[in-house]
């Protein structure tokens, strides 16, 4: 786990004015990656870095001689720490760099992100076990728990194409599903649309094929954590995931948030993890002092809704719901790194891992609508009196993600939204 070091100085301000700026989600202590280009520009999209209001394009700072974000994903964890000490010394106040970077940087109104990296792989993971257990018991009653769910990290792999930045616009998919009376499957539009409140986990050095990484070096391949979306069709979803798991009910559309904050930014927020009495112990390879101590992420995250009719009414998105991932998730991050390569897989820098859902323990903690209504049973009901049981067409959905504690300085993780189209 990375340790604390002069980057971290809650006391440290920056040059740039809106990055000292009380509940910022980019303060110098922050200091996240993405790749962006002048807006309505036909450009290659360079690298950036937020800090407050604005970007800091690295190669015009000098910091970096690519525009490819994977090639600096590629780089050990010694390099990637010498490059956020000069980011933290050069944008804190009174760095001789002011005048020089100060050409280099672009307010974040002015310029378009796009998805943070070369995503070559995406693996999407299970670790909420209350979303688990929940939508378990919805799909099987009697075991609403797999018995593998303790001992094995479950995932699946996803479709990296259709992944997209924040601001994506899809058309409801159309597909297969069954009503449980009905003697047939029946084609059309999905009528149970829902989004899934996730963490993404950027890989950054991979490994080489047939050479699994090991728990006590798994965090170093990881360059850090994005909000993403797994949009879901559960009316498709109900009817084709067994036996090989999800498949057209997830691929139409995954939304992530165009800032990487990196493990070194996230270090003043772990969490130890510990399993409840009574539940097995990982296995060795899944366990280790550290992952027991630190392994866990302290993150507050949060969901938002803002329907066409709010919109037209000129109303903000409202929130339904917010928990954190320390209660959340079963498996930590460098377990879903170390378990994925075990058996000799390879991954790559850019490599994405969905957590899964991260819903809380209690019913307003829900990282999804299947939870908060209950499989749709039960509608929640919106300020503005409209309800819902699943997204509708022009719901924009939002989730938003920052950790604080004590004695350091608030970050976030920004935002990732997403709007939902009417079908083709
Ligand atoms: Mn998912």
């Amino acid at each position: 786990m990375n340790t604390l070091n002069a980057t971290h100085d809650p006391k440290l301000r920056s040059w740039v004015a809106s990055a000292n700026e009380a509940g910022c989600d980019f303060p110098i202590q922050n200091l996240p990656f993405g790749r962006f280009r002048p807006a309505r520009s036909s450009e290659g999209f360079r690298i950036g870095v937020a800090i407050g209001d604005q970007v800091l394009d690295l190669k015009a700072a000098g910091l970096v001689d690519t525009d490819d974000m994977n090639v600096l994903l590629a780089q050990d964890a010694t390099e990637r720490q010498a490059l956020r000490a000069a980011l933290s010394e050069g944008l804190r106040e009174g760095s001789a760099k002011q005048a020089a970077w100060s050409k280099a940087l672009l307010a974040q109104s002015a310029v378009e992100l796009t998805v943070p990296c070369r995503i070559g792989d995406y693996t999407d993971f299970y670790t909420g076990i209350h979303h688990a257990t929940t939508v378990g018991k919805l799909f099987r009653p009697d075991q609403p728990l797999m018995p593998n769910y303790k001992w094995v990290p479950i995932g699946y792999h996803g479709r990296a194409s259709s992944i997209r930045v924040s601001g994506q616009r899809f058309k409801r998919p159309q597909g297969q599903t069954k009503a449980p009376d009905a003697e047939a499957p029946s084609f059309g539009p999905s009528k149970r649309l829902d989004y899934e409140l996730e963490l993404g986990f950027v890989v950054g050095q991979g490994n080489a094929l047939g050479e699994p990484i090991a728990i006590a070096n798994a965090e170093q391949h990881l360059f850090g954590v994005t909000l993403l979306n797994d949009w879901s069709a559960r009316d498709l979803q109900a009817w084709e995931y067994q036996p090989l798991g999800p498949f057209l009910s997830k691929s139409f559309a995954s939304t992530l948030s165009p800032w990487i904050v990196t493990m070194e930014a996230l270090a003043p927020f772990r969490a130890g993890f510990e399993r409840p009495a009574g539940d097995p112990r990982p296995l060795p390879y899944l366990d280790s002092p550290a992952n027991s101590e630190a392994g866990a992420l302290d993150i507050t995250l949060e969901v938002w809704l803002q329907t066409a009719k709010m919109r037209e009414a000129g109303e903000g998105a409202v929130r339904l719901t917010r928990g954190n991932t320390t209660q959340a998730a079963y498996w930590t991050a460098a377990q879903l790194v170390t378990h994925h390569t075990v058996n000799g897989c390879n991954l790559q820098p850019g490599d994405l891992l969905g957590s899964g859902t991260l819903s809380g323990p209690k019913p307003d903690e829900a990282g999804s609508l299947l939870e908060l209504t209950l499989g749709g049973k039960h509608p929640i009901t919106l300020p503005n009196g409209e309800r819902r049981t699943f997204l509708e067409d022009g719901d924009t959905l939002s989730l938003r993600g920052y950790c604080e504690r004590a004695g350091a300085v608030r970050i976030g993780l920004g935002e990732v939204s997403g709007t939902v189209l009417a079908a083709a």
